[in-house]
């Protein structure tokens, strides 16, 4: 069987773990842990990027530097990951899903004006794949009515919009090291990224358990002791080690994965031509990092069976997601504002094919054959 995902890895990890294991401080903050930030603080051009231990935890550290209060409004859309959504409705937000556009499944920007009542406060667009959401648009309405923008760039490392890193596009936003991403620090890990200084002294206060040990470490006071609202948000030096393995490599990483991703769009050009298929836009102004190959199917029966010939020709095909507002947790925390013309009926049809660092020829090419042939 062709497995979905295999986790990154460039060769360039173990050493730098077993340094990391072989130094004598392993917990957060150590030598790869400023390496590591550091390197995100440059390529981002922002006043500070945090190592969290997942891209969850660094939206949920989203959550608690905007101060969400219960009955706040956050929108976002309903077609995301489950914890784009937790993060804000852990600290009693409701959350206003909005639909999504059809070309690229991201947030339809001329939706959210219509959603804003006087309890929004922020906005959460989700660089779906990696392309990048109409940041132009979606800054624009954030500024006229005082919110937040906080991307969920989970899938966007190493992609831009209109030349600008995704993730510096916000107030904040936050990636994700998953092992299922283009670059895991070892499984699971993620980022924080703070685009504007206002918000780093509270934010190395709820990152260190809602003490300011970070200024005493720095020998800025002379005791540390808690000082506000926190949780442990620190990933361990053995993760920023791998994390670095794979910095070094992100360039190599993102042309491989891109690579992969081009020839499945040219494989597949000639049926969405003849309307069998439908393959994924990628606007003028996005320079996407190859996070996701997916096609889209009439419907959801043809998902079906096509994901039924793919398993039969050894081929692990996946879909996703269950529209949140669709699920019995965000009916409980969440409503949808306005039609659902496009987040259920594409999410229905939509299914990815494997897609990974390294993938060889022969195993691309069986992929694509499998799915030329039901189509044939
Ligand atoms: C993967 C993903 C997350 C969660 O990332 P973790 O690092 O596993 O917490 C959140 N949002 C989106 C859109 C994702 O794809």
């Amino acid at each position: 069987m062709i497995s979905f995902n295999t986790p990154p890895h460039t060769g360039n990890e173990e050493a730098h773990v077993l340094a990391a294991m072989k130094s004598s401080k392993i917990s957060g903050d150590a030598r790869y842990g400023v390496m590591c930030q550091e390197w995100f603080e440059n390529e981002l051009a922002c006043p500070k990027a945090l190592l969290t231990p997942s891209c969850t935890q660094s939206l949920e550290m989203a959550a608690i530097l905007i101060d969400i209060q219960p009955g706040d409004e956050v929108i976002m859309p309903s077609y995301t990951f489950v914890s784009t959504a937790n993060a804000f409705a852990l600290r009693g937000a409701k959350i206003v899903f909005v639909d999504i556009r059809p070309d690229t499944l991201n947030l339809d920007e001329k939706l959210i004006e219509a959603a804003i009542t006087p309890h929004t406060r922020a906005i959460v667009p989700v660089h779906y794949a990696g392309v990048a959401c109409d940041m132009a648009a979606i800054n624009d309405i954030a500024a006229r009515h005082g919110l937040f923008v906080i991307e969920d760039a989970a899938q966007g490392m190493m992609a831009t919009y209109q030349g600008k890193p995704l993730g510096a596009l916000g107030h904040m936003a936050a990636y994700s090291f998953h092992e299922t991403k283009n670059i895991t620090s070892g499984g699971e890990g993620g980022l924080l990224i703070l685009n504007d200084e206002r918000f780093i002294h509270r934010a190395e206060i709820i990152r260190e358990k809602g003490t300011n040990r970070s200024q005493f470490f720095r020998g800025m006071v002379d005791k540390y002791t808690w000082v506000d609202l926190g949780s442990s948000y620190l990933p361990s030096e053995i993760q920023a080690a791998y994390l670095w393995g794979q910095l070094e490599m992100a360039d190599v990483i993102t042309a491989n994965r891109l690579a992969t991703w081009n020839t499945y769009q040219d494989a597949f050009a000639d049926l969405q031509a003849k309307g069998k298929l439908v393959l994924p836009t990628i606007p003028t102004d996005c320079q996407h990092n190859g996070h996701m190959f997916y096609l889209k199917c009439r419907d959801l029966a043809e998902r079906t069976a096509l994901l039924a010939h793919l398993k039969q020709n050894e081929v692990m095909a996946v879909f996703h997601y269950v529209p949140l507002h669709s699920a019995p947790a965000g009916q409980k925390y969440g409503r949808f504002h306005g039609e659902d013309r496009y987040t259920t009926a594409e999410s229905e049809r939509l299914l990815r094919l494997p897609l990974w660092y390294g993938m060889e020829r022969d195993i691309r090419n069986r992929v694509i054959d499998a799915v030329r042939a039901f189509y044939k």
